[in-house]
This record gives structure tokens, C-alpha cells and sequence, in this order.
């Protein structure tokens, strides 16, 4: 088969750029030309930096040494979210990337621990997990130490440089420069080349689109539409702002609940990432701005920074030879940290799906699908944390415990609700154990559930949790703290 398509340009170096750079050139550089356009005047968004363990499997393909990513980076490790004011004011629970105890072709663990907390000797869900305990008591020791499932906290700005290190080496050009217009071919309506405000123009068969909210490619150039969630998702605005590590590093990110949002803490090596993304409806940028001042420790290291946006999806990521990553294909609020895993897979499928032979539809709606399907799972377990208050405190959360919600969410809650059942399946990002936790923790009970631990011998039910209670405390308390964890592992003395 001839080779079509051998020029792939990506337009934007934000992280989704340098993302898509390190997988086109390293996974398939021997068979195309990679150049990336940005522009240093324009900037990045700059604020993802808490991940998901698939993080870990993209690297894994880049063959991208962990100890050298952490030093580059100044990351940290993460295994989960702390949520805290979520159900009511003053709750707090945990979502960590763990699984709570085993389960068995029969059923999952939580029917076990529904008979014996029936029995009246069921600990706290919670104590059956292991990288919850260890987020808890700040401890951290990577896989071949322990079996832990997790991600990273990471400097966003330094690992759009560490991907760039690394895209040059595999073969990719960057150009700098600012894109004046887009050229689309008269016959076919692609995209055929990117005009600069200098007078180049940079030609290709395909063109990937990275800048970022200006979407300037896929919906400036070719008009694909964006399909508004705000609905359901009503977030709309974020202040984003560094501080000094003034605490201990904990290897989780926190969320706490404020009256018409929510803040974040991430901490990194040498700072922490703060911010506020509240809806503009409720509260004033102001007032979102007091609160986030008043709820910050350590001394501030930038200057808090307003960004602006509308939760959704673009209505197709892939039309004519342009695909949209990052946030010019949507954005669903930063809550369970997915976006850098979404185009890290949009890339990762791009070259499992790579047009060869030039793009067409059935591939184009292929792609389109899995990546419609993966988001609007992503937005129903977003949709969740915000159903499920029972805060009365603000019209804001009083209105977001009324609302409709996707029939899609409700059927889980109700299976949940009625049969402790939770299920991951097809394009389905969150696993059992991601919406067992959110369910318990937002306070959602189940009445009822499998019978299977009645099955088991007299006590053998009891003897298997108190020993996997057991274990992991003991574990736990053999496991280094987090910040010490990374500075042995990482070599570095400048851990905070
Ligand atoms: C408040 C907030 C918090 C977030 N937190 C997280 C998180 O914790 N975890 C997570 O996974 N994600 C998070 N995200 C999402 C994450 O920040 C983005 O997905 C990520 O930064 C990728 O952005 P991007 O590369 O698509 O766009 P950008 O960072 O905006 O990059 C756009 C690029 O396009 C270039 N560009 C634009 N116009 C032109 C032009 N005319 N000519 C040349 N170049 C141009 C710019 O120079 C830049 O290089 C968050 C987002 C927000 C808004």
C-alpha cells in the first residue's frame, strides 16, 4: 500500500502537543515527519498537574524512565483524591486508585463486607484498601516495594519540556511562530497548510489540533461544533496559583468543596498547585477569589491567574485530516484529574488507527465513537460527586442535588442503590472500586446485595478480612514516608 499520509503537523505545544509529539515521533518516527508549531507569546493553560495510573502505562510506551521524569518534572506520587465537604460540610472521604479488597467470579468484595457489617464486625470500608491506608499515613514505596496502583503530581510546564527533550531526540521539528490562518485544500476541504505571522507556511497530510481552547484548527477552520454540558457540569471558571510547600508533601490531591465549587491542592517537589473552580453564576470572581486567598498556606509564588471555560465536547475530535486533542476536542472541569489521560489515549489510538493510506470515514467514526463513549463516562462519574450532596448550605448545591441527570448515571444508582451492585464496562474509564468509593462517600447506601459471604464456612469470612485488615496496616507501617520515599528514590535533596 502506497503511503498517503507522511507529514504530520501538530499545532500547539501545550502538554497535549508535546504528548502527541512523544508518541507520533517515538512510536512511529521511522515512518513520518513530525513538526510542531507553537507560540511562546501565546503560552499554555499550564495547569493539569495531577494524573491517573494510566499515566504510567504512556510512559511505559515511551520508555520513559520514572526516576528521570520525577527529577525533570519535581513530581510527586498520588494515589487518589481526598474530598472533602462533598456530602455534607465538614465530610470528608477518599477516592484512591485501589482496590478494596478482592473479589471473586461471583461477586465483588463489597457484598462480603455488606454480610459482615450485617454480622456487626465489618471494619470501615475503607480498611480494606491498600493505597487509601497508605495515602492516609503519607506513605509511599513504588511497585517492586509493594503492589501499589498510582499516579503522579507533576510540574506542567517542565514536562511539556521534558516531551520535548524527548521528541527532538526521536526526530520531531518545532517551529516557533504564530499561526495567522488556516489553508484548506479547495477540492476536499482539509487542511493543507498553516500560515504563519511570519510568512512561513507548514504543509501536511494530517494536522493535529493542540491550541488549546481557541481551537483553532478544528472548529475556527473547519467548524466543527461544540456540544455544551454545562447542565450538568456547570463549572465555568477557575483561579489557578502557586505556593510554597509549607507541609508535609501528601500523596494525594485534595478537594475541598466551597460554595459554589471547589478547590485544589497538588502538591509538586518544590511548590504546590492551588485553585478555585467555582460557576461564575453563583459567585462572584471576587468572591471566588477571597476564598481561595483565605484557604491557601505558604507564601504565594505566582500571582492567581483566571481561566474561563465551557464544559463538553467537541461534537466530532476527528474530521477531514484533523484531529483535536487536549482541550480544543472539550473539557469537563479538572475534579478527577482525566484530561492529560484523554489525549494521552487519543494519541495512543491515533497510532494504533494511523491513516496510512489516508484518513476516511470509517476510521474517523471509529475514533469518534471510542472517544465520544470514554467522555461521556468520564462526565457521568462527574456528574456524581455533584448529585449526591446533601449540602444545604448554598443554592448552588441544593440545585445541583435536584438536577436531572443522564439516564446513564441514574441506572447506575439505582442498581447500586437496590443491589450493591457497581460495574465497569466498555470504554468505561472508572473502575468497581472508583464508583464504590464516590457512592459511600457522597453517602449513597445500598440496600441490598449478594448473599455470597453466607456461603462461605463458618468464620472463614472473618479470619480472610481480619487478616487482609491486618496486612495492610502492617504494611503500611513498613513503608516509607512519601517525601522520603522520593528522595531516595529519586536522588534528589530538595524534597520539601
Ligand atoms: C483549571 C484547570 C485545571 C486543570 N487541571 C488538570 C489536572 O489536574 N489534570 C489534568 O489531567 N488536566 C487538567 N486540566 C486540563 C489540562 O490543563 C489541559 O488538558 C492541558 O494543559 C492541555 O492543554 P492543551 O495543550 O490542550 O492547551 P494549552 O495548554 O492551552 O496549549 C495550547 C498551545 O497552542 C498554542 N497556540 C494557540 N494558538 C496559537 C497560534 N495562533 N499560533 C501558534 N500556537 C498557538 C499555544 O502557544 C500553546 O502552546 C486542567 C485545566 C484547567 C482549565
Amino acid at each position: 500500500m502506497e503511503q498517503k499520509v507522511k507529514k504530520v503537523v501538530i499545532a500547539g505545544g501545550g502538554t497535549a502537543g508535546w504528548v502527541a509529539a512523544a508518541m507520533l515521533s517515538g512510536q512511529l518516527g521511522k515512518l513520518l515527519d513530525v513538526t510542531l508549531v507553537e507560540s511562546e507569546a501565546i503560552g499554555t493553560v499550564g495547569v493539569g498537574e495531577a494524573t491517573i495510573p494510566t499515566h504510567k502505562a504512556y510512559h511505559r510506551l515511551l520508555g520513559i524512565n520514572e526516576q528521570d521524569f520525577m527529577r525533570a518534572t519535581r513530581a510527586t506520587f498520588k494515589l487518589g483524591i481526598a474530598f472533602e465537604n462533598w456530602g455534607k460540610l465538614g465530610d470528608r472521604y477518599f477516592h484512591s486508585f485501589g482496590s478494596i479488597g478482592p473479589s471473586t467470579w461471583m461477586t465483588d468484595f463489597q457484598h462480603m463486607w455488606y454480610q459482615a457489617r450485617s454480622e456487626g464486625w465489618a471494619g470501615e470500608m475503607d480498611d480494606y484498601c491498600f493505597e487509601l491506608q497508605a495515602a492516609e499515613a503519607g506513605k509511599f514505596a513504588t511497585s517492586e516495594q509493594s503492589n501499589l496502583n498510582y499516579a503522579y503530581h507533576l510540574d506542567a510546564s517542565l514536562y511539556a519540556q521534558f516531551l520535548r527533550r524527548y521528541s527532538e531526540q526521536k526526530g520531531a521539528k518545532r517551529i516557533e511562530g504564530k499561526i495567522s490562518n488556516v489553508t484548506l485544500a479547495p477540492e476536499t476541504g482539509d487542511i493543507s497548510s498553516l500560515q504563519l505571522e511570519d510568512g512561513q507556511v507548514i504543509e501536511g497530510d494530517l494536522f493535529i489540533d493542540c491550541t488549546g481552547f481557541r481551537a483553532l484548527l478544528i472548529d475556527k477552520a473547519l467548524g466543527v461544533g461544540y456540544e455544551d454540558w454545562s447542565d450538568h457540569l456547570p463549572m465555568n471558571s477557575a483561579l489557578a496559583v502557586q505556593t510554597k510547600v509549607s507541609q508535609e508533601i501528601v500523596p494525594y490531591t485534595r478537594s475541598i468543596a466551597r460554595k459554589a465549587g471547589w478547590q485544589w491542592r497538588i502538591p509538586l517537589q518544590h511548590r504546590v498547585g492551588n485553585g478555585h473552580v467555582y460557576c461564575s453564576d453563583f459567585m462572584s470572581d471576587d468572591e471566588a477569589h477571597s476564598i481561595l486567598m483565605d484557604n491557601i498556606e505558604g507564601e504565594l509564588v505566582s500571582e492567581p491567574r483566571p481561566i474561563r471555560f465551557v464544559t463538553g465536547r467537541r461534537k466530532e475530535c476527528w474530521t477531514k485530516n484533523c484531529i483535536a486533542l487536549g482541550l480544543s476536542s472539550g473539557f469537563l472541569e479538572p475534579l478527577e484529574s482525566t484530561s492529560i489521560h484523554l489525549f494521552q489515549i487519543g494519541v495512543t489510538r491515533l497510532v494504533q488507527m494511523f491513516p496510512f493510506g489516508g484518513a476516511n470515514d470509517a476510521l474517523r467514526n471509529q475514533y469518534n465513537r471510542y472517544a465520544r463513549e470514554e467522555l461521556e463516562s468520564i462526565r457521568d462519574f462527574l456528574i456524581l460527586h455533584y448529585k449526591l450532596n446533601q449540602r444545604t448550605d448554598s443554592d448552588f448545591w441544593k440545585q445541583r442535588a435536584e438536577m436531572d441527570i443522564p439516564e446513564s448515571l441514574q441506572h447506575r444508582i439505582d442498581l447500586y442503590t437496590k443491589n450493591g451492585i457497581a460495574f465497569q464496562e466498555g470504554l468505561d474509564l472508572f473502575r468497581i472500586d472508583s464508583w464504590l468509593q464516590v457512592f459511600r462517600g457522597q453517602g449513597l447506601e445500598s440496600n441490598g446485595y449478594h448473599l455470597v459471604g453466607q456461603m462461605l464456612p463458618n468464620g472463614q469470612l472473618k479470619q480472610a478480612m481480619t487478616d487482609l485488615k491486618q496486612n495492610i496496616v502492617k504494611n503500611v507501617s513498613n513503608m516509607p514516608k512519601h517525601s522520603d520515599f522520593i528522595r531516595q528514590y529519586c536522588g534528589i535533596d530538595n524534597v520539601q
